[in-house]
């Protein structure tokens, strides 16, 4: 019987998995994926192959009470007669805020449960999520092994500077401080590098996870230097509903003056902010490119400044730069927004090949330019299934 690992991604209103088959050792191979969306709605469910063909869908039209446990069993149950001659050996999961204690993926058990359950206010859309569907596959398949993942472990060394705030010390020492996220994103991004170019992957490079939640990484010889996300992940660049970085007196004069409750300006950082919110028309940046209407233009505008703006100040931490690196929906399909950001970087060596980038290669700088800049595309969900295996053989991956 084949060995198999499944990699879980569960968010507030999706859950994402892959199934992954170990034939070769150390090379998962990708055999099926989807999709729980719309969770909390009307769930809807896809399974594909990896040829794309839909191997399974089904719609709860009037599932929005549906948790995600019980999704969680149906897709199980699904799975269970459609392994063939698969054995599930383990699964691996995202687990968004690994703290100041966890800089590697674990196995995880009842004590480590209960110390990431302390995190939950530090990620309060994500971390109850991935933990949520931890405990649900742990009373439908006990004993099966369970990996935790996490974002914030490939920035977990970056150097001291970079994760304070200029707040008292003892704040910082109950753990407000900055951790950054996208860790696993960054982490494949680095892996793939260093196989497409393996002397730019030990160089310095800014690499910019740019999808519905967004940021940068700066990193030096492999490793996470500065990052733009913070505490939460709602730190640094503008996103899809997200606000990114903000004055924080905005946050006391929404409250202070304008009378809103906590939970409302969260309502307004994490969902009613970035493109939706400076264009009243869409968090979804294909949606503004093809509106024509200014205010979609200006948004795309600031979404561009923003991150080229970040990326200086990222260039500053690492003390130069020799790769820019772009990944996730915008990063990886969005010409004119990757243009917009390096024109504006011009003045660090950026310079696009415009016709390379218009039609998404994998190298779009230009001969001449003393940046080099990729397009490759992230893939998490092996990163999960490549860590899962390592904690599964008792190394890393
Ligand atoms: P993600 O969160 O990585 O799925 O990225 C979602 C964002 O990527 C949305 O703003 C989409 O509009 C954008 N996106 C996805 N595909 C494309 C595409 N082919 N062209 C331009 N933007 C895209």
């Amino acid at each position: 019987m084949t060995q198999a690992v499944v990699s879980l991604n569960s968010g507030s209103s999706s859950i994402k998995f892959a199934l992954f088959t170990l034939e070769e050792p150390g090379n998962p191979r990708l055999s099926a994926g989807g999709k729980i969306e719309r969770i909390g709605i009307a769930p809807s469910l896809a399974i594909r192959s990896i040829a794309g063909e839909t191997l399974h869908a089904h719609i709860w039209a009037d599932g929005a009470g549906l948790s995600h446990a019980e999704l969680l069993e149906y897709l199980f149950a699904w799975a269970r007669g459609h392994l063939d001659g698969h054995e599930i050996v383990a699964i691996g999961h995202r687990v968004v805020h690994g703290g100041t204690e966890f800089a590697a993926p674990c196995r995880l058990d009842e004590a480590i449960l209960a110390k990431l359950e302390k995190l939950c206010p530090l990620a309060p859309l994500h971390q109850p999520h991935n933990l949520a569907a931890i405990r649900a596959i742990a009373r439908l398949a006990p004993g099966l092994p369970q990996i935790a993942c996490f974002d914030t472990a490939f920035h977990h060394d970056k150097p001291e500077i970079a994760a304070r705030f200029a707040l008292p010390r003892a704040l910082h020492a109950q753990g407000i401080r900055r951790y950054g996220f996208h860790g696993l994103s960054y982490e494949f991004l680095i892996r793939r590098l260093a196989e497409l170019d393996p002397v730019l992957a030990s160089g310095k490079i800014i690499a910019a996870h740019l999808g519905n939640g967004a940021s940068l990484c700066a990193i030096a010889d492999g490793r996470s230097v500065d990052t733009t996300m913070g505490f939460t992940a709602l730190d640094g660049l503008m996103m899809g509903t997200r606000s990114g970085a903000l004055d924080p007196g905005v946050v006391l004069h929404l409250q202070t003056q304008l009378g809103m409750r906590a939970a409302e300006v969260e309502e307004l950082l994490y969902r009613q902010s970035g493109l939706l919110g400076v264009s009243g028309i869409s968090s979804d940046m294909r949606t503004l490119s093809e509106s024509g209407r200014p205010e979609a233009e200006e948004a795309i505008e600031l979404f561009a400044w923003r991150a080229a703006r970040e990326a200086a100040a990222l260039a500053a931490s690492l003390g130069g730069l020799d790769g820019m690196l772009f990944t996730a929906g915008i990063g990886e399909n969005h010409a004119d927004v990757r243009a917009r950001i390096c024109r504006r970087l011009q003045w660090l060596g950026v310079e696009l090949d415009a016709e390379a980038n218009a039609r998404n290669a994998t190298v779009i700088s230009d001969a001449e330019s003393r940046v080099r800049v990729l397009v490759i595309p992230t893939d998490e969900e092996r990163m999960i299934a490549l860590h899962t295996l390592g904690v599964l053989q008792g190394g890393s991956a």
